[in-house]
């Protein structure tokens, strides 16, 4: 503490000689190199007693300036958020376009097929994964029907914009119900083993706008997805 006492009063004096000196530069007996500093200054912005004047102008332009910031700020902000806005809108547009369509209604084995199958017709496909494996929608649409079905357990149908419908059986559950729009790739149940079912998978099938059962994977293949 004495140290540092020592050492702020050396400090002490020492801007206190400085500020002397200061004094002694400005004096009458010495008062060319001051003034002419503060001078050639006011001469360099405009030369003599007009600059002086044309020096000042531009600080009450300053104030003026002030004055009006808050505005000028508001104009910036809400230019920044029509900006921000517009870039939002447009990122969603993009996504809203790259996004797939059309998807695998479930990860899993494809375990079975479109037609005959043990001397009778299969209408749909099969995908077999463990019990509470994801279902997903296969395109966008809305639910028509979410609930129990002969046969299928329970069954999930989606009438898409085109007037193709999808079926979903033998989930151990859902989670949609009747008027909810879907997205392709919207969960819409869980995989299970309800119904007429030899084990845990997805059968999917596809009705056309007429009502007609066609093949599921040929749908999907001409969308773009492969099982
Ligand atoms: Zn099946």
């Amino acid at each position: 503490m004495v140290v540092a006492a020592v050492a702020v009063g050396a400090f002490a004096a020492a801007a206190a000689g400085q500020t002397l000196q200061a004094a002694g530069q400005s004096s009458p007996s010495d008062d060319i190199a001051p003034l002419a500093d503060s001078k050639n200054a006011s001469a360099q912005l405009g030369g003599g007693i007009g600059g002086s004047s044309s020096a000042a102008a531009p600080e009450v332009l300053m104030v003026a300036k002030t004055s009006a910031a808050p505005v000028e700020a508001q104009k910036i902000a809400s230019t920044n958020q029509i900006v921000q806005a517009r870039a939002a809108a447009i990122a969603a547009a993009k996504a809203e376009a790259e996004r797939p369509k059309f998807v695998r209604p479930a990860d899993g084995s494809f375990t079975s097929g479109f037609g005959a199958r043990w001397g009778t017709t299969h209408y749909g496909i099969d995908i077999a994964n463990s019990i509470g494996t994801p279902i997903v929608s296969a395109a966008d649409g809305v639910v028509i029907e979410a609930g129990p079905a002969s046969g299928f357990g329970l069954w999930v149908r989606i009438l898409h914009d085109d007037g193709t419908v999808t079926v979903y059986g033998h989930m151990q559950d859902y989670s949609v119900r009747e008027g909810e729009r879907v997205k392709a790739g919207d969960q819409i149940a869980r995989m299970g083993n309800r119904g007429q079912s030899t084990g845990p998978h997805l059968h999917f099938e596809v009705w056309d706008a007429d009502g007609i059962k066609i093949n599921p994977r040929t749908w999907l293949l001409e969308h773009g997805v492969s099982l």
